[in-house]
């Protein structure tokens, strides 16, 4: 743990410790509004007290971790809206749940654990601080009525490398977006009085700007009608809580990334060269990269090789139309959901309506202006790459799977022989991780997965690969690196993984990892590499497990 994670962790324990110890006034609190609905003097402005009151202690204990009692919270907190939406006043059955929830929320708070789940929150934060050390800094916003929520939440998202400052009103917000306007906020939208203040203040904020702050919105609701406000406001993602901080700081991360995104990538299929090359230069103009085909009969390769995110297809061609080379592209699995824009002068509608039942996702029509050209094409092939980048991800831990991970690995190899390069490839499983799960159940399992495919890819290098190739196991593709080198890493690395001590309730434990590796020069082409790293991970698990072994080379029998 860095210096700097450590004084964090230390002031977030602080507070969580501090929030834990005024929980009975909360409930007191609690109590007194519910005493004075009781009496009736107030009328129903103490049941929204009440409510408020709730929901504010759900939200924060949600936020610690402290998942049971934001449980018990949440009852008590759909309780006084039941008893809000009524126009009678409440029954004594209604009475008597709430008088039993108070009780539960006594013992709760009596039998609170105070570093229940905090171990792994502080792990967490400090690989995600060493992984985002060397970025710059951006600056991050944050308006939140609750101080204990806002105080965590600042220290979270400290870790992973932003520069916070935050707000607990939302009018002194607005006036330092003003006077200096963050890369990013990081809005609440429930405050006092007001159920939509945050959302509210973001559009007046928004509207006023040439170029909109991106816009992350928190809040333990996760309604339709607060979702919309958000969007109204032009927020750019929305979490509820309690917050997954890895998903929300990565988003921030997103947001606030100064890199462009890669170039939508099209390939023209059209049989008059001019006219293919004028559209190819209008998405060009767009930023977009552009492949011209103007044989339909030699789409094949270029569609391999190219990749494109989208295809602009002419319909009336010679040796096959549009819709039979659509067809046939998207008999290919691989390209069953490409989008396909055809791009013709036909403008007989029964026609294009069966162009687009044979697999087109639009019918555009020549002559085409520019900018219609380039929204249409822009649009769909957005789509596209998201859908793609979902296909390729593991989406537990945000590595590649296991397909992707093995045609990644083809294309190393191959390039790594043009080179003439050397290249390993490194197995990496879980030891005994059934008894993990059967031990602390599936979910902890899932949190040492997930700490794990955090730790290979804190330690690699940017050229290196990360798989995840299923369960518990893990292929990392390593260019450029000599067995011993690779050794050395994987050596590294298993020292670091068996370090960590993971926490489940009242139990800590740590886990350790076998590894093989195998060099391409020992090998020769991808399916011999991945089997002599399988072979020298099953050496490892039989010499004992928690080991490196290096791979050998090919057995005499299997030579060729
Ligand atoms: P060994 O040291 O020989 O590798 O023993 P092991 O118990 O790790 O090996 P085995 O392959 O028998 O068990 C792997 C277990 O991993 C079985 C499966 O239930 C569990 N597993 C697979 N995927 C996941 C997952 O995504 N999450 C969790 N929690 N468990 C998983
Ligand atoms: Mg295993
Ligand atoms: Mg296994």
């Amino acid at each position: 743990m860095s210096a700097q994670t450590e004084a964090i962790a230390t002031k977030l324990k602080k507070i969580r410790e501090a929030y834990i110890k005024q929980l009975p006034v909360q409930l007191e609190r609690i109590r007194a509004s519910y005493s004075e609905f009781v009496l009736g003097e107030q009328g129903n402005d103490s049941l929204e007290d009440l409510h408020r009151r709730i929901h504010t202690m759900k939200g924060a204990c949600a936020s610690f971790r402290l998942g049971l009692l934001s449980s018990v919270a949440l009852t008590g907190e759909q309780l006084a809206k039941e008893a809000m939406k009524s126009a009678d006043p409440p029954d004594r059955f209604w009475h008597q749940k709430m008088q039993e929830l108070f009780a539960r929320m006594e013992l709760e708070i009596s039998t609170v654990d105070p570093m229940q789940g905090m171990a792994l929150q502080f792990q967490e934060l400090a690989t995600a601080a060493e992984e985002t050390s060397e970025r710059e800094q951006k600056v991050v916003y944050l308006c939140e009525d609750d101080s204990y929520q806002r105080l965590t939440l600042a220290a979270q998202i400290g870790c992973f490398g932003f520069e916070i400052t935050s707000f607990g009103e939302l009018e002194q917000l607005a006036n330092a977006v003003k006077s200096a306007p963050p890369d990013a906020i990081v809005m609440d939208i429930i405050f006092p009085e007001k159920p939509f203040g945050g959302s509210e203040i973001m559009q007046a904020i928004q509207s006023g700007l040439e170029n909109p702050i991106p816009t992350i919105f928190i809040s333990s609701n996760g309604t339709l009608a607060n979702r919309l406000s958000a969007v109204r406001a032009g927020s750019s993602a929305y979490f509820v809580k309690p917050l997954n901080m890895t998903d929300l700081c990565t988003t921030l991360t997103l947001l606030t990334s100064s890199e462009k995104p890669e170039p939508y990538r099209i390939m023209i299929v059209d049989d008059d060269p001019l006219l293919s090359e004028y559209h190819a230069l209008i998405l060009q103009e767009a930023g977009m990269i552009t492949l011209v085909v103007n044989d339909p009969l030699q789409v094949m390769s270029p569609l391999f090789e190219f990749k494109p995110d989208l295809i602009l297809m002419d319909v009336y061609m010679p040796g096959c139309n549009g819709m039979e080379l659509a067809k046939a592209i998207r008999q290919i699995g691989a390209y069953f959901s490409i989008p396909i824009v055809y791009l013709s002068s036909e403008t007989d509608s029964d026609k294009q309506h069966l162009a687009m039942q044979i697999g087109g996702d639009a019918f555009l029509t020549k002559p085409i202006e520019g900018h219609r050209l380039v929204s249409s094409v822009a649009v769909r092939a957005g789509r596209m790459k998201i859908i793609r980048s979902q296909m390729v991800r593991d989406s537990m831990t945000g590595l590649f799977n296991h397909t992707a991970t093995k045609e990644l690995l083809d294309a190393a190899v191959s390039h790594a022989q043009r080179k003439q390069e050397e290249i390993c490839f490194a197995m990496i499983d879980v030891d005994k991780f059934k008894a993990v799960n059967d031990t602390y159940g599936h979910p902890v399992g899932d949190r040492v997965i997930t700490a794990l495919a955090r730790l290979i890819r804190q330690r690699v290098r940017k050229a290196d690969t990360v798989g995840r190739f299923g369960g518990e196991e893990f292929a990392v593709i390593l260019p450029g690196c000599s067995l011993s080198e690779a050794v050395v890493l994987m050596n590294e690395l298993r020292e670091s993984f068996a370090a960590i001590s993971f926490q489940s309730k009242d139990m800590t434990f740590s886990c350790t990892f076998s590894c093989g590796i195998a060099p391409l020069s020992l090998y020769g082409d991808p399916t011999a590499l991945n089997a002599g790293a399988d072979e020298a991970l099953y050496a490892a698990k039989h010499g004992g497990r928690n080991k490196v072994v290096a791979a050998k080379g090919m057995s005499g029998a299997k030579k060729s």
